[in-house]
């Protein structure tokens, strides 16, 4: 079945008074199958944070319709979209987003906190992913005592360790440099040819795209071109 269907999706910000609505995305229609990772690239103000907005339901389209497994996720309630997201999207973001005053094991545990499920039945994935990830070592430290790539290997722990259906990345390794950038990549692609995660990132980045099975352009709020690819990159 289908992961994600997203059909004709319309987003008009209103108008502020003395300025002008402005529709950020514009009849976008795409489908993401389970197990993909897909990449969205296109300039800036091309939509592109809007979109994952919308499929986290932190923003309401003006139309259209987002189904995720077969269910609208546009007609969830505004009580019922916390407790989705929290289930169903793990989040990386550019800046990592870390608490400060938590250390390591305590953020990546911080989801499962806030769904109220015990930890101790998460402690043998727990193991799994800390070790992929290369951050086992590090489990007692705070974000401030680790470097940019570690903090987003544990951004990334973090975002798997609900198990999410959809794991949306904006612009993961625009802190990074180009050799950081390219590790982390490379243990996104085995996390995710390992655990059969289904992936959207967001990024300006052509190296990131690279590890993607598909990348999707967006310019104006509009899908232009699409290119799929056999398979992750061989000569890495
Ligand atoms: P991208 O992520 O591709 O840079 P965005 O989705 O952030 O693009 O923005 C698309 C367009 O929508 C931009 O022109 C931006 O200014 C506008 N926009 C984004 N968020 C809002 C908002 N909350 N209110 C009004 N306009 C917005
Ligand atoms: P841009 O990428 O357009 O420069 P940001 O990355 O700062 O802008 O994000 C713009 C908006 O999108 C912010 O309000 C932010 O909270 C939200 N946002 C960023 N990343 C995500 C994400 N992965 N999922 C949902 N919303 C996000």
């Amino acid at each position: 079945m289908t992961l994600l269907d997203i059909r004709q999706l319309k987003k008009t910000y209103t108008a502020r008074i003395g300025a002008q609505s402005y529709t950020a995305l514009n009849n976008i229609s795409f489908t993401v199958e389970p197990g993909e990772f897909v990449a969205i690239m296109g300039p800036s103000g091309a939509g592109k944070s809007t979109l994952l907005q919308l499929i986290a339901t932190l923003e309401q389209p003006t139309s259209g319709q987002i189904f995720l497994n077969g269910d609208d996720i546009t007609l969830l309630s505004e009580m019922s979209r916390t407790h989705f997201r929290r289930k169903n999207i793990g989040f990386i973001y550019q800046d990592f987003r870390l608490l400060d005053n938590l250390n390591v094991r305590e953020n990546i545990y911080l989801p499962i906190v806030l769904n109220s499920r015990p930890p101790a039945s998460m402690k043998k994935y727990f193991e799994q992913i800390t070790t992929q990830l290369g951050i086992a070592d590090v489990l007692n430290r705070y974000p401030f005592e680790l470097s940019g790539g570690q903090q987003q290997r544990v951004a990334a722990a973090r975002a798997l360790i609900t198990q999410p259906q959809l794991i949306l990345a904006d612009e993961p390794t625009g802190s990074l440099d180009s050799h950081t950038a390219k590790k982390f990549l490379q243990l996104l692609t085995m996390i995710h040819e390992q655990m059969h995660s289904t992936i959207l990132l967001v990024t300006h980045s052509v190296l990131a795209a690279s590890y993607c099975d598909r990348v999707l352009f967006i310019n104006d709020g509009m899908i232009y071109t699409e290119i799929y690819r056999g398979n992750s990159p061989q000569n890495q």
